[in-house]
């Protein structure tokens, strides 16, 4: 049986809240609400609960609409460090990463789409894991387990993602093509 993890109110929410400023985005001249940090790579927040980093956009979502599950937590305004709820939307992986690929983010040309993961979000993750950014912030944003990542960022999965390139990896797991 699957255990719902539900956030508890009153403090962690008040602590959630703290890192947030309702200014808007100067960068972008929308009415984003920012998260002000800490950072989890890529512009997108990290909040610490339970014992974890977690995206702070996916933490939003849980706290407004409750658990995304599996789901992808996207951003309608494009802005990474955006928590403002009505700004965050749900999608599967295939459309983040259509999503990406509309903004320009990701290189276009997907094919597979049988399996859980795409060959894209593959790459994703091993490439957020590669820039330095902690297998359990990328595994609250995916929805996966820390244990998951790590196999997914090592490559036991979906070998045929990586066949042109060449994966060193070095001492703390990360990876590094060469
Ligand atoms: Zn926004």
């Amino acid at each position: 049986m699957k255990k719902i993890r539900r956030i508890k109110k009153g403090t962690e929410t008040e602590r959630f809240w703290a890192h947030v400023t309702k200014e808007g985005s100067k960068l972008l001249s929308t009415q984003c609400w920012e998260w002000t940090g800490p950072f989890a790579g890529r512009g997108y927040g990290a909040f610490f609960m339970n014992k974890t980093y977690r995206a702070a956009h996916r933490t939003s979502w849980q706290l407004h609409n409750g658990d995304p599950g599996k789901l992808c937590v996207l951003h309608r305004c494009d802005n990474p460090p955006c928590i403002r709820p009505d700004h965050l939307f749900l999608g599967t992986f295939d459309d983040n990463n259509k999503d990406k690929a509309k903004k320009g983010r990701a290189p276009k040309g997907e094919g597979h789409k049988s399996t859980k993961f795409s060959d894209q979000a593959i790459l994703e993750i091993r490439r957020r894991a590669a820039a330095g950014e902690p297998h359990r912030v990328i595994a609250a944003d995916y929805g996966i387990s820390q244990g998951y990542t790590s196999r997914v960022v090592r490559g036991h999965y979906r070998q045929s993602a990586l066949r042109t390139r060449t994966f060193l990896r070095s001492d703390d797991g990360r990876e590094e093509t060469g």
